[in-house]
């Protein structure tokens, strides 16, 4: 990671964003684009390391999103945004649709109500279904389906690139990064905030809180008080290789509880099926374990909704952790006389709001006046593309060669990885950037030559066997 604290602790930012996580990402790009000096501090060796390391990777459009909530509106921007800018960022989309299915009479009941709530967030282009229409639709379909509705534009996207982009982009025009720097306190002298992290002290006009699954600790302990307490809500994934992924064309949604979204069946962006997440409430705020029991319900219950699903393999298993409050929505609040805002409990759609929320932090904070005009021509990175339908650079000259063959990942794409602004600090990250180790052997033939490739340059460096 090319951070370089000594230069940061000589400048005084206009904003310093706690927390590399998606929010964190939009939140440095945003303020940068706008003009502000930003620094962003990330406690783990590289970004991503919290909750947004292991989701669905759904773009949300809202549709069952609380009406008149603060997270609707962060979603319904958030989306507009991403479909603006995903070209000229090379971001991926799969434009699959959703469609919610109902197993049953009395969730069958539920689904015009539904259908209203996503009018009301602006979603008027659901559409009802019969059973015979849902099975048209998805031939492979179990038995049970009662009825449906089908969310035209509700896609699959990178969970991954999308972030990186928009932290790069920040990078690119000027923003700072500081990895492995967790924050431990910190004072507002009525001007200038000093964090205390890790790596020393960094001084800023304004700090935004996006610290996700420790939001509510980082509030207490920098500013005495604590509006939200985080409830991790933790979720399993079991994921299938890659044939499997014909089995279906849309998001195949349960109908939503007051709780959870539901176990989803879906394609990924890498070509693979994913089913989950469960929805688990747990103390530990770091650690997403996998329990064997839960992993074999997911399986029947995936068996269940595509019963061809007995035919294939699983390839991974992942869980996550989602920073839920004691509250529905989404915790902003500005503290404008410390000049401190927390952006906390993003639940459960934060990789579809993460510009929205971006946007409506920019504007709480525009009384601030940084001094500076929004920037005339920002540079606009362009990402790697790891999308399974789009052309991949094993496909195009002068890659190095093909390094991890079940990914298809090659030597070029993990150089670069690699290196620049946002280069990849750990393994994980590394995987996150090139799906390097990600497949079917999960790393079994390509570890050797990996760990020749990233010697001296990972914080934990790769052994022959190590994956
Ligand atoms: C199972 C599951 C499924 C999901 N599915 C979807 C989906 O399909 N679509 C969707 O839109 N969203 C989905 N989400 C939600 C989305 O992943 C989250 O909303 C999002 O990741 C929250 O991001 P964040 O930036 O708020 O938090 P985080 O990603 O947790 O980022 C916070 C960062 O702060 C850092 N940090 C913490 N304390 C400190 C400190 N003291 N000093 C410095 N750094 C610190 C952490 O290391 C972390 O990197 C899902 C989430 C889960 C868990």
């Amino acid at each position: 990671m090319t951070d370089n604290p000594g230069h940061i602790h000589g400048e005084v930012f206009d904003a310093a964003v706690i927390g590399g996580g998606v929010i964190g990402c939009a939140l440095a790009r945003r303020f940068t684009l706008d003009g502000a000096r930003v620094v962003l501090i990330e406690k783990a060796a590289d970004v991503l390391d919290g909750a947004s390391k292991a989701n669905s990777a759904i773009l949300h459009t809202g549709f069952d999103a609380p009406p008149g909530s603060l997270e609707a509106a962060c979603i319904a921007a958030g989306y507009q945004e991403y479909m603006t800018i995903r070209d000229r960022l090379n971001l991926p989309l799969l434009r699959t649709g959703a469609m919610v299915v109902a197993w049953s009479e009395a969730e069958a009941a539920l689904l015009p109500g539904l259908m209203a709530q996503a009018r009301q967030n602006g979603v008027d282009d659901v559409m009802p279904l019969t059973e015979a229409e849902a099975r048209r639709l998805e031939p492979e379909l179990g038995p049970g389906v009662r009825a449906a509705f089908r969310v035209p534009r509700e896609y699959v996207i990178d969970p991954w690139s999308a972030p990186h982009a928009y932290l790069r982009q920040a990078l690119e025009n000027g923003a700072r990064l500081l990895c492995r720097a967790e924050v431990t306190g910190g004072r507002f002298d009525g001007e200038i905030w000093r964090l205390e992290t890790s790596r020393g002290v960094v001084r800023a006009g304004l700090v935004i809180n996006a610290a996700g699954l420790h939001g509510d600790r980082i509030d207490a302990m920098l500013t005495g008080t604590q509006h939200f307490t985080i409830r991790p809500r933790k979720g399993q994934f079991v994921v299938y290789d890659k044939p499997a992924a014909a089995l279906t064309r849309h998001i195949l949604l349960p109908v939503p509880t007051a709780v959870t979204k539901g176990v989803v069946v879906c394609r990924t962006a890498f070509g693979n099926l994913l089913v989950g997440p469960t929805a688990e409430e747990q103390e530990d705020r770091d650690h997403a374990v996998l329990v064997p029991e839960t992993l074999t319900a997911l399986i029947r219950r995936g068996t269940e909704i595509l019963p061809a699903l007995a035919d294939h393999d699983v390839t991974a298993i992942y869980a996550g952790l989602r920073p839920a409050t004691e509250f529905k929505d989404y915790q902003i609040r500005l503290d404008a006389g410390r000049r401190y805002v927390t952006v906390g409990g993003i639940r459960s759609t934060g990789l579809s709001s993460a510009l929205g929320t971006a946007r409506h932090v920019h504007d709480l904070c525009a009384g601030f006046g940084f001094g500076a005009a929004p920037l005339a021509d920002p540079v606009w990175p362009r990402m790697a593309m790891l999308a399974e339908d789009e052309i991949r650079d094993w496909q195009c000259p002068g890659n190095g060669g093909v390094v991890c063959h079940c990914e298809r990942v090659t030597r070029r794409e993990i150089e670069a990885a690699l290196t620049g602004p946002l280069a990849a600090g750990s393994l994980a990250g590394l995987k996150r950037r090139t799906r390097v180790t990600m497949g079917r052997c999960q790393g079994f033939y390509c570890t050797q030559e990996l760990a020749a490739i990233t010697a001296g340059r990972l914080d934990v460096p790769m052994t022959g066997g190590d994956t």
